[in-house]
């Protein structure tokens, strides 16, 4: 199919529509919770216990009976002493126990006082000097799980927070999504691998193959597998069969270049001879051209070639395609309201997503050139600023902005 003619389709429909391509992985893994950071977790987590499992110290100090204490002048003797990982007993009336952090409250005190409150006494005996109140320098059992919780859900991406969380009712292990598996291919007969021309022996047209580093880097990020196949054979039968084999093998063969209107390139023709293929105008810049197909059973996205639509058309569409792969259900990243420190006096028919910089002053600047072949752009930035289409902006404007580190997690 040729897009010339097609209509340009909203950002927003294109990931709707990829998304409901987007059937979740079969199959969960077992793995230790020490692995599982930026997995997905496949089960709800429940807690057969509670946390903190007693009411503990959260100071060291004494544990008291307020009523005890009516007359601060008075001290008291210390009648047992109970560090972390031991238990008391009941506190005798009249008395105080030596206290320390995270060590299990005694039956009966309701308070703990710490120890810069208090003066021991050349016999032992401890004095109170500021009235405590009930319930002072207490950790309460339940406070942070109670018993049957569910701590965290079916379709949450761990974090290492949730990893402790886990821990802390005691799991070793947790159910999480599979691994996408990812083949990754770059195309363009101009391309050439680092390390294998010196740059002064660069013929004229060539280049090096930038997406190949980036797009491998992110897909790992993504908890993706990625079998790195390079840069395809530049022959219809090769490229047939290369993408044969990796539609049995892969979940989705990703590749960059050669889905511009009207490009004669080998991989269109050679998805299209296997499965089908979809070229999609998206009303974004940069990143318009866009494909997504099938072969045998293994989705194929094709991104762009130019250096910043391929990594902006990862961030924006194929992130949430491997999330929602892994059973993720809020895919959308989250974007934070900024004001800029910098004009845009011409608007775009596209909506734009503009590599951007928070500064010192707390707004943002732009990067001079947004070209979509400026991959400076993209690491100069520190995140987009997503302009709907037709929109100008004015330097103070409040803007959407999404940071990358919402981005590259
Ligand atoms: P295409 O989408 O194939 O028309 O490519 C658009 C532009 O991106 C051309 O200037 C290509 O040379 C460039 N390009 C394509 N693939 C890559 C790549 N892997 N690394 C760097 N530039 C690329
Ligand atoms: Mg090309």
């Amino acid at each position: 199919m040729n897009g010339a003619k097609q209509p340009l389709k909203s950002l927003d429909d294109a990931l709707t529509q990829l998304l409901g391509y987007a059937e979740p992985l079969t199959g969960v893994e077992q793995v230790s919770t020490f692995a599982a950071d930026g997995r997905v977790l496949m089960c709800d987590v429940v807690s057969a216990l509670q946390v903190p499992p007693h009411d503990n110290s959260s100071m060291d100090g004494y544990a008291v009976r307020c009523a005890d204490l009516a007359d601060l002048k008075q001290p008291l003797p210390v009648s047992q002493r109970i560090a972390a990982g031991s238990a008391g007993s009941a506190l005798a009336p009249m008395s105080v126990a030596r206290i320390f952090t995270g060590a299990p409250m005694p039956a009966g005190a309701d308070a703990v006082v710490m120890q810069e409150d208090c003066v021991v006494q050349p016999d032992g005996q401890v004095l109170v000097q500021v009235a405590p109140q009930p319930g002072q320098w207490l950790r309460r059992a339940g406070e942070d799980i109670l018993l049957g919780a569910k701590i965290l859900s079916k379709g949450e991406r761990l974090t290492p927070a949730s990893l402790g969380l886990a821990a802390s009712i005691g799991m070793n292990q947790l159910s999480v999504a599979r691994c996408p598996r990812v083949a990754l291919f770059s195309s363009g007969d101009e391309l050439v691998m680092p390390g294998d021309v010196p740059a002064e022996q660069m013929q004229p047209g060539a280049l090096y193959n930038s997406n190949r580093f980036f797009l491998r880097a992110l897909l790992q990020r993504m908890g993706c597998e990625v079998s790195d196949l390079g840069i395809v054979p530049d022959r219809f039968e090769a490229t047939v069969a290369a993408l044969q084999d990796a539609a049995q093998q892969h979940d989705l063969i990703l590749t960059s270049g050669g889905v511009s209107v009207g490009e004669e390139d080998h991989i269109k023709p050679a998805v299209q001879s296997l499965g089908q293929l979809d070229l999609w105008q998206i009303a974004m810049k940069p990143g318009k051209p866009f494909a997504y197909g099938r072969v045998a059973d293994a989705h194929f996205i094709g991104l762009p070639g130019n250096p910043v639509s391929s990594f902006v058309t990862f961030l924006l569409l194929v992130r949430p395609f491997l999330l929602r792969l892994q059973g993720v259900f809020d895919v959308a990243p989250k974007f934070i309201a900024v004001n800029t420190h910098f004009t845009m006096a011409r608007a775009d028919k596209r909506r734009e997503f503009l590599r951007a910089k928070r500064n010192a002053a707390g707004g943002l600047d732009v990067f001079a050139n947004q070209s979509s072949g400026v991959l400076t752009s993209a690491v100069w930035g520190d995140g987009l600023v997503d302009n709907p289409a037709g929109c100008t902006i004015a330097a103070g404007d409040s803007v959407r902005f999404i940071p990358f580190s919402e981005l590259l997690a």
